[in-house]
C-alpha cells in the first residue's frame, strides 16, 4: 500500500490542454537509438510508461536536415516516414496512459552535419564544437531569411509532431544549440532585432513558443527547455521575459557536468536552488531533474513548491518502474541509479543505451527483456553460482526469479566483489547500490541460498551434484605492464618496486612515499586510487600514454572534474608517456611519440594496464574426470572478459536467461532495424 506521504506524487497535473496522471516526468534523454532504431525506442519508452511515468519524452528530435548530429543518434521529424516511426513510440507510451513528448531541436553551429553534409547554421563563423577538436569545418552565419526558414521548419515539425500523436511539443533552448546561441551575448553579436539587448536575444525563442502554440492548435502542450542558473543572474531576466508563455517549463542549469553530474562529484537534487528561484517567477508548471531516487525527497520537493514534477532521465533508466513501486508501497525495491553515466557514454559512443543497474535497458525490443517481468523457466534446475560480484549477484537474482534452486557461494565474508572493494575509494560510495539492491532482492527469494566464506574448489563443486554451474569469479589487476599501449609488458621489472592495484583495493598496508600510477586504463580507477593515496599522505604521479588523464571519462562526463580533483590534490599528471620498465626505486618512462626515455625516482609503481580473469576454478572443473556430470559450466562477467561493471551485470542477467541453452547468436543479434526499408 502506498505511503500517504507520497500521495502528492500521484496528483494529476494540468499542462496546458493535456493532463499528466502524476508527477513523474521522464525528461528528454539520449538513447543511442535515435531515428535509426524506432522499434527499439518504442519498446524502451513503452516500458517507462508501463512503469508509471506520467510523461515520457523522446530524445532531441531534429526538425530538418540542417540539424544533423550524426554519428550521435538523434531522433528526427523531417517527413512522413519519421511521423510513422515516432508514432510507434507515442502508441507505446499511450498504451499505458502516459503522455508522450517530443523535444524539437534546432542544432545551430555546434554540430557538424556529418551525415547530410549541409553547412551547419549558427550565429557566427566558428569551428564546430560538438566533437571537440576532432572534426573540421565551420558553421555558416545565418541571416534573416535563414531565421525565417528555421521558424518554418520548426513549425512544420510541430505539425508533424501532432500528427504522430505527441501530447507535448518542446521548444529546446539549452545545451549550446541554436537557441542558446541566441541567448548568449558572446555568440549573439547580431545588430538587428535578434541581437543586442536581452529582449532581442530571447525574440526567436518567444516566436518559436508562440508559433508552436499555433501549430499544435490546442492539441498538444508546449514545453520549453531552458537554463536558469544562480551563477548567471541574466538567465532569470531572460526567463522572466518568457515566464508565462509555454505550458510547461523544463529547467536546467548552465553546467552540464552538474545537470548530468557524475556521482563522484554531484549528489541528488543538485539543481533545486536554481530551479526554485525561477519557479517563483511563473504560474506555469515546472519540471527539473536532480537524479532523484528517494521517494521522500521527491515528495518533499513537490510539497515545498520548488517544482511541480519530478524530472528524471537516469533514475528512469536504472529503474523504469520507480513510480509504480512508490505507488505500491515498494520503495525498497527501487533500483537506484549509481550516477556512473555509462548510459550517457553509450550515446557518445553511438550505440544503443545501456545501464549499469538495469541490464534490460536497451534490450526491450531486440532481446525482449523486461526490467520487472522475468519469465519462469519451465525446467527448474539446481544451479551453483560461484562469486558474488555484480555478475554473480545478478545471475543468482535472475535465476532465482526464474524459479531455479540457486546456491551462491562467495569466498570472502563480503558480498559484492569489485563493487564492494571500489566503493571504499573516494567518491565511489554509490557503487555499493549495485550490491545492496541485489542482495536485498535475493533475500526475498526463498529458493536462493547465499554462502559466505565458502571458497569453492572443483571437488566441492562436483560433490554438490548440481545441474548447472555459473562461474563469476572475477578478475585481478596484474603488474606485468601488458596493456593497450604495450604488448610485451615491463619484462624484467623490479618486483620490490611494483605495487599491485589489488593491494590498494583490498586495503592492505602499503609503502609510503612517492607512488607512480601507470594508468593505461584511462577511466576512473587510476585517478580515484591517486586521490586515495594522497589522502594517505603519499606523493603521487599519474602517468598516462594519453594526452589527458581519464580519457574514457570524457564519455561519462567525469573527465574535467577528475582532472581538477587531481590538480587540486597535488597529483602530478604526466601525459603522453608510458612506463616502459621498472627498476629499483625508478620508473623508466618513454615518450609515446619519440620513444625517448626519462627516469622517475619513486618508492613504488602501481600499474593499471590490464586485468586477468580468475579461471582456476573454471579450468579445474573442465579438467575434472566427472565434469560431464554437470549439464553446463559457464564463466561470466570479469571471469570471462574483464570490463566495466555494467558488462558484468549484463552478463549475469544473460547467463540466467540463457541457462542451459545453446544460443544461435546470428539469429539473436541479426534482429536489426532497417527503418526505411520496412
Ligand atoms: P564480476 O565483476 O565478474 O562480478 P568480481 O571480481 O566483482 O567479478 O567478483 C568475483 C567474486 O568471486 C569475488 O567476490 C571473489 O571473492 C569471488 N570468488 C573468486 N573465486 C572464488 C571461488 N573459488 N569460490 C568462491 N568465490 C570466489
Ligand atoms: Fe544511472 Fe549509471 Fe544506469 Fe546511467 S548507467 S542510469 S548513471 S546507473
Amino acid at each position: 500500500m502506498r505511503d500517504p506521504r507520497h500521495d502528492i506524487l500521484f496528483e494529476p497535473l494540468q499542462i496546458g490542454p493535456v493532463t499528466a496522471k502524476n508527477r513523474f516526468y521522464q525528461v528528454p534523454h539520449c538513447t543511442g537509438m535515435g531515428w535509426r532504431r524506432p522499434k527499439a525506442l518504442a519498446a524502451m519508452r513503452g516500458v517507462k510508461a508501463e512503469g508509471g511515468w506520467g510523461v515520457v519524452n523522446t530524445e532531441y528530435c531534429s526538425v530538418h536536415p540542417t540539424s544533423d548530429n550524426e554519428a550521435f543518434p538523434n531522433a528526427a521529424l523531417w517527413d512522413d516516414d519519421d511521423v510513422r516511426a515516432n508514432a510507434a513510440m507515442v502508441d507505446a507510451v499511450h498504451a499505458h496512459g502516459a503522455l508522450a513528448g517530443v523535444e524539437l531541436w534546432l542544432a545551430g553551429g555546434m554540430v557538424t552535419n556529418l551525415s547530410t553534409r549541409l553547412p551547419p547554421m549558427g550565429l557566427r563563423n566558428r569551428p564546430q564544437t560538438d566533437y571537440g577538436e576532432v572534426t573540421q569545418g565551420q558553421s555558416r552565419k545565418i541571416d534573416k531569411s535563414d531565421i525565417r526558414d528555421l521558424r518554418r521548419w520548426h513549425r512544420e515539425a510541430a505539425v508533424r509532431a501532432v500528427e504522430a500523436g505527441f501530447d507535448i511539443v518542446y521548444v529546446y533552448a539549452t545545451h549550446g544549440y541554436l537557441l542558446s546561441e541566441f541567448l548568449d551575448p558572446d555568440t549573439n553579436t547580431r545588430t538587428d532585432e535578434y541581437g543586442g539587448n536581452l529582449e532581442n536575444r530571447v525574440r526567436l525563442i518567444r516566436e518559436l513558443i508562440e508559433e508552436t502554440h499555433e501549430a499544435v492548435a490546442g492539441r498538444a502542450a508546449v514545453a520549453t527547455r531552458f537554463t536558469v542558473d544562480l551563477n548567471d543572474p541574466e538567465s532569470y531576466d531572460a526567463f522572466g521575459l518568457l515566464a508565462n508563455l509555454p505550458d510547461l517549463w523544463d529547467l536546467t542549469v548552465g553546467n552540464y557536468a552538474i545537470e548530468m553530474g557524475h556521482s563522484r562529484f554531484v549528489k541528488e537534487g543538485a539543481l533545486l536552488s536554481d530551479v526554485a528561484r525561477a519557479k517563483e517567477m511563473t504560474t506555469k508548471p515546472v519540471v527539473a531533474v536532480g537524479r532523484f531516487t528517494s521517494p521522500d525527497t521527491m515528495a518533499q520537493v513537490i510539497r515545498s513548491g520548488a517544482q511541480d514534477m519530478i524530472g528524471a532521465a537516469r533514475p528512469s533508466i536504472a529503474d523504469p518502474f520507480i513510480p509504480n513501486k512508490i505507488n505500491e508501497g515498494r520503495s525498497e525495491d527501487i533500483r537506484e541509479c549509481i550516477g556512473c553515466n555509462i548510459c550517457y557514454a553509450s550515446d557518445s559512443l553511438h550505440v544503443p543505451i545501456r545501464c549499469t543497474q538495469n541490464p534490460t535497458m536497451g534490450e526491450e525490443w531486440r532481446l525482449g527483456w523486461h526490467p520487472e517481468h522475468i519469465p519462469a523457466d519451465p525446467n527448474p534446475a539446481s544451479v551453483l553460482v560461484v562469486g558474488s560480484g555484480p555478475s554473480g549477484l545478478e545471475a543468482a537474482r535472475v535465476l532465482g526469479m526464474r524459479g531455479h534452486r540457486v546456491m551462491l557461494a562467495e569466498a570472502t565474508r563480503d558480498l559484492g566483489g569489485r563493487v564492494t572493494r571500489e566503493a571504499r575509494l573516494p567518491g565511489l560510495s554509490e557503487w555499493a547500490r549495485v550490491r545492496d539492491w541485489r542482495v536485498g532482492q535475493i533475500k526475498n527469494l526463498e529458493n536462493v541460498d547465499v554462502f559466505r566464506e565458502s571458497r569453492m574448489e572443483a571437488a566441492d563443486v562436483l560433490d554438490l551434484g548440481v545441474d548447472h554451474v555459473v562461474i563469476a569469479t572475477g578478475a585481478r589487476w596484474t603488474t606485468d605492464g601488458i596493456g593497450r599501449h604495450c604488448c610485451q609488458g615491463f619484462g624484467d621489472a623490479d618486483q620490490a618496486t611494483l605495487l599491485s592495484a589489488e593491494a590498494v583495493l583490498s586495503g592492505d598496508e602499503m609503502p609510503q612515499g612517492h607512488i607512480v600510477i601507470y594508468d593505461d586504463d584511462h577511466y576512473y580507477l587510476g585517478p580515484v586510487i591517486a586521490l586515495a593515496l594522497v589522502q594517505q599522505g603519499n606523493t603521487v604521479t599519474l602517468v598516462t600514454p594519453q594526452g589527458r588523464a581519464c580519457s574514457f571519462g570524457g564519455y561519462t562526463q567525469e573527465q574535467a572534474q577528475t582532472i581538477v580533483a587531481l590538480i587540486d590534490a597535488g597529483v602530478t599528471i604526466c601525459t603522453n608517456q608510458m612506463v616502459k620498465s621498472v627498476e629499483p626505486g625508478e620508473a623508466i618512462l618513454a615518450c609515446v611519440f619519440t620513444g625517448r626515455e626519462t627516469r622517475l625516482s619513486c618508492d613504488a609503481v602501481l600499474p593499471l594496464t590490464r586485468r586477468v580473469p580468475v579461471t582456476d576454478l573454471f579450468d579445474a572443473i573442465q579438467a575434472h574426470p566427472n565434469a560431464q556430470s554437470i549439464q553446463s559450466v559457464t564463466r561470466i562477467g570479469d571471469a570471462e572478459a574483464p570490463s566495466i561493471i555494467a558488462a558484468a551485470v549484463y552478463a549475469g542477467y544473460r547467463a540466467a536467461m540463457d541457462l542451459g541453452k545453446s544460443i544461435d547468436l546470428v539469429a539473436r543479434y541479426g534482429k536489426r532495424e532497417h527503418p526505411k526499408l520496412d
